[in-house]
């Protein structure tokens, strides 16, 4: 039937090893077989992105949420080439946004559709960190800092 359809353009395998990322306020967030490192990027804005399952695939891929707080409507993401319907995720802790879920009708599959496509999530650049990265310390000032200082130098 439409088996075809529902391929994905990319593979993900997994290493097997299981790495738990956390929020920059060290909250862990999300859990992933296949390193964000080496993950498909979006081309619009360099999200990484993820393929979330219930249970491991045939490849080895298993990647989950943690609680991760849901923005209560969609948000309209100006793009150069258009608009992104997107749904935020929010770390339950300090709310920083690590990521988000496009509308249904950005894919091909279900352009038909709108809605949370709530099996792909896309995940900022910078926006999560291994634990191995956590202990060697990022300050989140220092980040907010850096961002700010660009802009007024921009
Ligand atoms: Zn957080």
């Amino acid at each position: 039937m439409a088996e075809a359809a529902s391929q994905p353009k990319f593979s993900m395998s997994g290493s097997g090893d299981l790495v738990m990322y956390h929020c920059i306020c060290s909250h862990v967030v999300f859990c992933s077989t296949t390193p964000l490192a080496t993950s498909p990027r979006r081309t619009a804005d360099n999200a990484i992105l993820c393929h979330l399952t219930e249970h491991p695939t045939k490849d080895g891929h298993y990647a989950r949420l943690f609680d991760v707080l849901h923005a209560p409507q969609a948000s309209i993401v100006r793009r150069e080439d258009g608009f992104d319907k997107i749904y935020l995720r929010q770390c339950p802790y300090c709310e920083v946004a690590v990521g988000y879920h496009l509308d249904e009708s950005h894919f091909e599959e279900t352009q038909n559709s709108t809605g949370k496509r709530a099996d792909v999530i896309f995940i900022f650049p910078g926006g999560l960190m291994t634990t191995e990265e956590m202990e060697k310390g990022q300050d989140m000032e220092a980040e907010i800092g850096k961002i700010t200082a660009k802009a007024v130098t921009a």
